[in-house]
């Protein structure tokens, strides 16, 4: 140990830096994390278009989806705590600039948006790529942090298929961050009923619940600045060098809506079977066979 502690005096700080990388992989003395955040509409608001079987966005405001302000939050607290660069990252129409400025004064340095009419139509796969090769062209980055799901979309699958494209591994569900630090961190990850503790070293990506924090609100003087802030935007041409275009928008879409409806609502009938449990779980069978869950 003292052989050790002579030895890195006399090399310095670097040395310390690379021993550190070579045992326990990267380390950053900064961090640097993206958030990838949603426009959505504000949904207490929208009204559907049950003639056309789409949402009416034009009937409510747009804000940033609630679960990406917990993102940003955690990134903006990670930042405090052992430095660094924020950056948010969205893709959507030119509107969407508003949801990176309202990110800006809630703690964001830079801005992102990826926009353009090839984009559009994207299912949510071709949304991850197009986010994915973003991230690329972006550069070095430790950690990037989504929210669990949007409230519009729903499905919770963009975060966990970015980490894919990008071949980084991922932590969905993160409902509190235990700790963390340049090299590594540990958070909880709901499923269910039980709950994951996982160490996470970066580079590596998280989704987040709301239960992970309660996002700040803007200060007067911070919404202010970010009228004012650069924020980069980018269309197809600019991703040239890091993504093929056939991936992007309806084009690159696997999957297509064939309908949208809104569900009727039945109330449930609940029935209380009783008897011997061959008996029951005959009847069971016979109602199951009815209802045509089993053949
Ligand atoms: P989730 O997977 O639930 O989101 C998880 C997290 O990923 C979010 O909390 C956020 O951190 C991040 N994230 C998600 N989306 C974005 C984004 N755009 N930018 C940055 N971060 C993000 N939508 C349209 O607006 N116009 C269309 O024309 C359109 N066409 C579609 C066609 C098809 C066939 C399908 C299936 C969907 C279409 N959508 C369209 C919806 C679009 O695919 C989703 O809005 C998008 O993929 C995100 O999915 P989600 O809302 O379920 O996100």
């Amino acid at each position: 140990m003292a052989f050790a502690s002579v030895e890195l005096a006399k090399v310095g700080p670097l040395y310390c830096l690379r021993l550190a990388e070579k045992r326990w992989g990267k380390v950053t003395t900064d961090l640097n994390t993206i958030v990838l955040v949603k426009q959505v509409p504000e949904i207490e608001k929208v009204r559907f278009d049950y003639e056309k079987g789409r949402l009416d966005r034009s009937s409510a405001g747009a804000v940033i989806n609630p679960f990406d302000l917990n993102a940003l939050e955690a990134a903006v607290q990670i930042r405090e705590k052992i430095g660094g660069t924020v950056i948010v990252v969205t893709m959507g129409p030119e509107k969407a600039e508003e949801s990176l400025r309202d990110a800006i004064a809630r703690g964001a340095d830079q801005a992102v948006l990826l926009t353009d009419p090839e984009f559009a139509g994207a299912d949510t796969l071709a949304t991850s790529y197009t986010l994915a090769s973003a991230i690329r062209k972006l550069g070095a980055f430790d950690l990037i942090i989504c929210g669990e799901k949007t409230i519009d979309g729903d499905t919770a699958q963009v975060g966990p298929e970015v980490a894919e494209l990008l071949g980084i591994p991922h932590v969905a569900f993160v409902e509190e961050i235990r700790d963390m630090d340049q090299r590594r961190i540990i958070v909880r990850s709901k499923m269910g009923r039980e709950y994951y503790l996982i160490e996470l070293t970066y580079p590596g990506l998280i989704t987040v619940t709301k239960d992970v924090n309660t996002p700040r609100l803007a200060a007067l003087r911070d919404k202010i600045r970010s009228r004012t802030t650069d924020i980069t935007i980018w269309h197809t041409k600019d991703l040239t060098d890091v993504a093929d275009k056939e991936f992007y928008g309806l084009r690159g879409s696997p999957t297509w809506v064939a309908k949208i409806y809104a569900p009727l609502s039945e109330k449930r009938r609940a029935q209380i079977l009783k008897g011997t449990s061959e008996g029951v779980a005959q009847r069971i069978v016979q109602a199951l066979r009815v209802h045509k869950i089993l053949r």
